[in-house]
């Protein structure tokens, strides 16, 4: 069967069997990505780490609760997205994924995409930025700034983020990741949360007239 004809489920487990680059030797198994397979909202992230290769699934570490609790603070939660990683196998202790290991995995990323058709696609730290861009801007530049690309065969909104792992020991990074995450609504046309019920007043005692007149 070839590729094109293939649901994301079928393409998994197509995926499953990769040998496409030197990572496959290593790995516990492939990740291939998780949540709604038709979402308006996808996120790309790096490469799956220590817990995410041996549980199948991205983003369950500590940078995966960071994404959950950023998700929550504008109402969606992990199953009405997807989410996904340049790489699906796991680089040996975490290290940068290269060129070459990049080049054999994106055909798998764009394939994602073209079975998904999210509206937006927010990648996550400069590894997806840069791939899915096209540009070699880093993404201290291009962070919070929508851009339209042309992937999968249509235009999507491209939403470039600051990596959740290097906002995690960075409060001021965590900051503007937070000010970013909260465009999101925005830019997918859904109504922002409704901001929290005002507490109501608490009644102040009225100071007691002292009967000097
Ligand atoms: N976990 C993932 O799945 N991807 C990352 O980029 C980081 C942690």
């Amino acid at each position: 069967m070839a590729a094109a004809d293939l649901s994301l489920i079928a393409y998994g487990d197509f995926v499953a069997g990769c040998e496409r680059c030197a990572l496959a030797a290593g790995r516990t198994q492939v990740v291939f990505g998780s949540g709604s397979p038709d979402a308006d909202l996808m996120f790309v992230g790096e490469a799956p780490g220590f817990h995410e290769d041996k549980q199948g699934v991205p983003f369950v570490g500590a940078a995966g609760q960071l994404l959950s609790k950023l998700l929550a603070g504008i109402g969606l939660a992990r199953e009405d997205v997807y989410v996904a990683n340049v790489l699906k196998c796991r680089p040996p202790g975490n290290r940068d994924p290269l060129p070459e290991e990049i080049e054999a995995c994106e055909g798998h990323l764009f394939k994602q995409i073209e079975l998904i058709r999210p509206t937006v696609v927010a990648t996550l730290g400069n590894f997806a930025t840069k791939l899915l861009s096209g540009k070699p801007t880093g993404i201290t530049r291009v962070h919070g700034r929508e851009q339209e690309v042309t992937l999968g065969g249509r235009t999507v909104l491209l939403y470039p983020l600051f990596h959740p792992a290097a906002a995690l020991y960075t409060p001021r990074m965590l900051d503007v990741l937070e000010a970013d995450f909260a465009r999101l609504s925005d830019l997918l046309g859904r109504d922002p949360e409704p901001a929290p019920a005002e507490p109501e007043p608490v009644p102040v005692a009225q100071p007691v007239q002292l009967g000097l007149f």
